[in-house]
């Protein structure tokens, strides 16, 4: 099985959600990028402080900014076993960088899964997207709510909307994912890693879809 992984897809598609559920069967490092930032962001750390504006507009935060700081973050990390990136890498030379982390610990990228969603289909997901405060656990209150009112299943957290999930910074970071991540699908089918798996419908299908990929021994 591949297990190298790394979530594509735009914002909203279920990457976070999928790879935690991965993580957890797998056994491996979920990475979440934007999850490491708005912890550093809570944190008020130097390089929260940094990346705030970025994340508040939309905005990718340099390239240079990110790539420093998830190398601290994967280094952080045992990757010997398998890890799952989301949010990383999303830009072609975001992408070059990591083939070269990867590289000098002895490793590649097994396979990077696409998660495709149609536009319209976006702005209903994100618009129904709460995380919990805790623990970072994601829900949908539309397709996949918690259990009780507003409360994390799993730590008990209070759920919240991610400011940059409202609907003017939404539109911003679908633009930003068209010009500056989209070009990664084509990167990364020219290395032939590239598997794209239908985001819509209900989580669980999701789910099969994205093992399918995986075990598949192409
Ligand atoms: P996400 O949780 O992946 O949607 O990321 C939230 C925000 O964090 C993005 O809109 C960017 O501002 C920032 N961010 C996360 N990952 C990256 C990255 N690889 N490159 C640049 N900015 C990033």
């Amino acid at each position: 099985m591949k297990k190298n992984i790394i979530l594509l897809g735009p914002p909203g598609a279920g990457k976070g959600t999928q790879g935690q559920l991965l993580s957890k069967k797998l056994n491996i490092p979920f990475i979440s990028s934007g999850d490491a930032l708005r912890e550093e962001i809570n944190q008020k750390s130097a390089i929260g402080e940094k990346v705030d504006s970025f994340i508040k507009k939309g905005a990718l935060v340099p390239d240079y900014v990110i790539e420093e700081f998830i190398a601290a973050v994967l280094n952080k990390y045992d990757l010997s076993r398998g890890f799952i990136l989301d949010g990383f890498p999303r830009t072609i030379h975001q992408a070059d960088f990591l083939n070269n982390y990867l590289k000098d610990i002895n490793a590649k990228v097994d396979a990077v899964i696409y998660i495709s969603l149609p536009e319209e289909e976006i702005v209903k997901r994100i618009s129904g997207r709460r995380v919990c405060k805790q623990c970072g656990a994601v829900y949908n209150i539309y397709f996949n709510p918690p259990k009780h009112d507003m409360k994390c299943d799993r730590c008990g957290g209070e759920l919240v909307q991610r400011p940059d999930d409202k609907k003017e910074v939404v539109e911003h970071r679908i633009k930003v994912y068209k010009q500056e991540t989209k070009p990664l699908i084509d990167y990364y089918n020219n290395h032939h890693l590239l598997y794209e798996v239908q985001g819509q419908g209900i989580l669980q299908d999701v789910t099969e879809r994205v093992e399918k990929v995986l075990n598949d021994r192409t």
